[in-house]
């Protein structure tokens, strides 16, 4: 047994330092990568439940990777996060979306859709320069500021709290957007809805799934509709995969929905095809 545990110890540090070198590499190879243009966005349609037209979308990074793929965000982000290469890359991510954007408005196909949505992370919104940062990306692309919203997740308004108000309300003060993404996953009292100039709640899909075999998961979904409709909040429900989800929503009205059911996130032609041919109901 413990030659067992020591194998174990052994198998667990060796696995340590790949990880720690894996890290390190993938650090140096995102360095390259954003010289490189090695990142692609895709764009998950944010829909109108009733009617089922598409009032939005969501950039969504991915990195085409030379060697190892094309790799999801969770793969990359935190280390683009911990090494402050978050700064860089999300920059590029924001024009990006914002140019896009422009650019399906300009082809007459962006009618419905108001709003381009993009995240941003904690690092991102910490950093001083960031909301001259937004600024110049709505102005390199000629995109009007209310047809941006950020997404920025609940945790964020915990820690700090004069300086994310500061941040946000610069960034308000552009005429965009703010979205609270992965509502009711944080563990922040609900005092800050009042204290930040939010304007839309994204219900986590973790209360999404299951809605429709668990009446308690359901409660707690129209609870936060109800919530979003007396402070006047636009809510946005995600991870929407079943029918029977989007019947309960469509119950509740009000919500927005996102998710698999509607569409995967796409690439931009993919999308731009759906924006033409419009969402099948
Ligand atoms: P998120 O902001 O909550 O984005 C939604 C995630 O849920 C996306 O995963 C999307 O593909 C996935 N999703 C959409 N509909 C469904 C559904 O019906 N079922 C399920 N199971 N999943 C669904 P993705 O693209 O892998 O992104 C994961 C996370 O990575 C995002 O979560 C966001 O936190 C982060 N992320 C993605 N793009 C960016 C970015 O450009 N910048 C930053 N800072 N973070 C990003
Ligand atoms: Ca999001
Ligand atoms: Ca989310
Ligand atoms: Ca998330």
């Amino acid at each position: 047994a413990k030659a067992k545990g020591k194998q174990t110890v052994e198998v667990f540090r060796d696995a340590m330092h790949r990880a720690a070198l894996e890290r390190l590499e993938l650090t140096g190879e995102l360095q390259h990568a954003i010289g490189d243009e090695q990142f692609e966005l895709h764009f998950q349609p944010i829909v109108e439940l009733q009617a089922g037209n598409i009032v939005g979308c969501e950039a969504l990074v991915r990195w085409g990777h030379p060697r190892r793929g094309r790799l999801a965000p969770d793969e990359f982000i935190p280390v683009a996060e911990d090494t402050g290469l978050i700064v860089p890359l999300g920059a590029w991510i924001l024009r990006t979306a914002c140019m896009q954007m422009v650019r399906w408005q300009a082809a007459g196909i962006a009618d419905d859709m108001r709003s381009m949505s993009v995240n941003v992370s904690t690092r991102q919104l910490r950093d001083p320069g960031f909301p001259a940062e937004v600024r110049s990306a709505l102005a390199a692309s000629g995109l009007d500021p209310a047809c941006l919203t950020l997404e920025i997740t609940e945790s964020l308004l915990v820690d700090d709290r004069m300086l994310i108000l500061q941040q946000l309300s610069q960034l308000k003060a552009l005429g965009l957007r703010l979205a609270v993404d992965d509502f009711g996953t944080g563990y922040s009292v609900l005092s800050y809805l009042q204290q930040f100039p939010i304007d839309i709640l994204k219900i986590d899909k973790s209360f999404v799934a299951g809605m429709e075999i668990a009446p308690d998961r359901a409660k707690l979904v129209r609870g936060i509709v109800e919530l979003g409709e007396s402070l006047n909040l636009q809510i946005v429900a995600e991870g929407i995969e079943r029918a029977e989800q989007a019947a309960q929503l469509r119950a509740m009205r009000g919500p927005l929905g996102q998710g698999f059911l509607y569409s995967r996130p796409l690439e931009p032609d993919a999308m731009t095809a759906l924006l033409r041919r419009g969402m099948p109901v």
